[in-house]
């Protein structure tokens, strides 16, 4: 009998080579790794999730009528070795996996790969479609292109719904005054396995524990689905990049850890929007935004993960050298934004995309932290890490490590743009309007430095032209630079 290794980011029964066996011809492999759980100091959460979900989708099969082998090894070499004495399968076989160290170690021991549907958009499509692009790969053209070769909000001539690919300048509001509630996410109530998982955890993991926020299996991933569809997507267009400090995740579908580990395909997530804009629950704004996000951004990264491969691991285009901020790693912070998504970041192990982007990325974007620092502590702490997704997200698009291949220009903001899409400033010590002195804000401060830093660089991009503009007219620029050099020191002291 052959074995099916299935990997921790794989939990489906219908993908790849799960997919295509049936108990009668196929035993199950699970392999927990106890040197990948201890070998970064990973969220209590995103640890219980994997295992979790790894032991319930081990119960599925079996109920099924699969033996399962679940092997906690020291390493995953060693499991399958374990494995392979007790039960001499005729072949070991896994879906593609998600990572390059995945793809390389299973490779080293003979395992047989099938071809994986886990995306929409398999990495030797992206990489066809990449071949027909001259120059830039932008992702609004790869997404008209998944819409039209997937079928999705468009006629039969290929157009769009409504007349418009991208409803995007009616979904930049910034947070609503009216005091309004959120959707609520109906919490999973934690059973054996839960506990069994939690008492587990290595004392290296950090954060809060869970509380049933993040579905550990297929039932819960599909009743999250629905109650975002129901509740959540009507209301997610508009607000998308306002940011609250009472908030953790507003009208956002917290759908990214079921996405990732294989609880919901894509193709069920973006049929289900449709459905939704078809019966008239949802508007076409909120639905095009949404889908865009599911065929689009998430599966350009994928795309990009490969096609530039491990060169991203290198790429420090800003010769960024700093240490990751202590600010980040809990020594505390004055700064308001960003203590508030820290915390959220502890708590719940997620932070919706303007919080990463525009409140930590930017923050380390503007002080110079090495990309590599960044990866790593978002990897470890958010509950939908994983390596193809922060490269290009982290590197790419929030430290403009990558030279301005995925963005034109930098996702750079001082505190004027903070204080517009968040009510976080309200409650801070520092003052989003100044650039100097002691109550002056971090990020307005270190914002213009960070174009004088770059101004050669930045210069031949048109797009930096107003940016540059106006920092030379700055008349207060040395005090601001002098200040920004105060700032830095105490942001690397943790006393900012
Ligand atoms: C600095 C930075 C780090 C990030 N790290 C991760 C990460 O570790 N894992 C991760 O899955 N996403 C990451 N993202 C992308 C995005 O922020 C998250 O997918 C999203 O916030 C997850 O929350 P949600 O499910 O509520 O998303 P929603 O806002 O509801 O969006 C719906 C879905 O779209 C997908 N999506 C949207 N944008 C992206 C994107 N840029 N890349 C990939 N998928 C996207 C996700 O699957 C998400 O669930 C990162 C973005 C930035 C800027
Ligand atoms: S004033 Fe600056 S540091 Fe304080 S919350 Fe606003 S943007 Fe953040």
């Amino acid at each position: 009998m052959r074995t099916v290794w299935v990997l921790g980011d794989q939990l489906s029964r219908t993908l790849g080579a799960l997919g295509e066996s049936t108990p009668s011809d196929t035993r199950v492999l699970l392999v927990t790794s106890r040197a990948k759980v201890t070998h970064r100091p990973w969220h209590r959460q995103r640890l219980h999730l994997y295992l979790t979900a790894m032991a319930r989708l081990g119960e599925e099969l079996r109920a099924e009528g699969f033996e399962v082998h679940e092997v906690n090894a020291a390493d995953f070499r060693s499991g399958l070795a374990e494995h392979v004495a007790q039960f001499e399968p005729t072949e070991v076989v896994a879906t593609e996996p998600n990572s390059a160290a995945a793809r390389a170690l299973l490779t080293d021991l003979g395992v047989r790969f099938v071809r994986s549907d886990q995306f929409l958009c398999h990495a030797d499509e992206f990489a066809h479609w990449a071949a027909t692009r001259p120059g830039r790969l932008r992702m609004e053209d790869f997404y008209r292109w998944q819409r039209v070769r997937l079928g999705v909000l468009v006629d039969a001539a290929g157009q769009p719904e409504g007349g418009r690919w991208n409803l995007d300048a009616e979904n930049r509001e910034p947070p609503p005054k009216d005091g309004r509630t959120w959707p609520e996410v109906a919490l999973a109530e934690l059973d054996e396995i839960d506990e069994r998982v939690l008492r587990s955890l290595p004392d290296s993991a950090t954060g809060s524990d869970p509380i049933g926020w993040w579905p550990t299996c297929r039932a819960d991933a599909i009743k999250r689905l629905e109650q975002f569809i129901a509740e959540g997507l009507p209301r997610f267009g508009p607000h998308e990049d306002a940011m609250l400090a009472s908030e953790w995740k507003l009208a956002h579908s917290v759908l990214s850890s079921s996405l990732n580990l294989g609880l919901l395909h894509p193709q069920e997530v973006v049929d289900a929007a449709v459905a939704a804009y078809e019966s008239g629950t949802a508007e076409l704004a909120s639905v095009e935004g949404f889908i865009r996000q599911i065929i689009g951004w998430r599966e350009y990264v994928w795309g990009l993960r490969w096609l530039w491969g491990d060169d991203w691991l290198s790429w420090n285009e800003l010769e960024a050298h700093r240490n990751l901020p202590p600010a980040l790693t809990g020594a505390g912070t004055e700064m308001a934004c960003v203590a508030n998504v820290v915390a959220k970041v502890d708590s719940h192990a997620y932070a919706h995309h303007i919080e990463r982007l525009m409140v930590l990325g930017n923050l380390c974007l503007l002080a110079g932290v090495a990309p590599q620092q960044l990866v790593d502590w978002m990897w470890e702490q958010f509950i939908d890490g994983a390596e193809w997704v922060m490269q290009p997200n982290v590197v790419g698009m929030s430290l403009h490590a990558d030279g301005g291949r995925m963005a034109t220009k930098p996702y750079a903001a001082g505190g004027a743009y903070l204080s517009r899409m968040s009510d976080h400033c309200k409650g801070c010590r520092y003052n989003p309007k100044l650039r100097t002195g002691p109550d002056a804000c971090p990020f307005t401060t270190l914002y213009w430095d960070f174009i004088a830093r770059h101004e050669e660089r930045f210069a031949p991009n048109h797009r930096m032209g107003n940016q540059l503009g106006t920092m030379r007219r700055l008349k207060d620029l040395p005090e601001v630079r002098a200040r920004a050099q105060e700032v830095l020191t105490l942001l690397d002291s943790g006393h900012l």
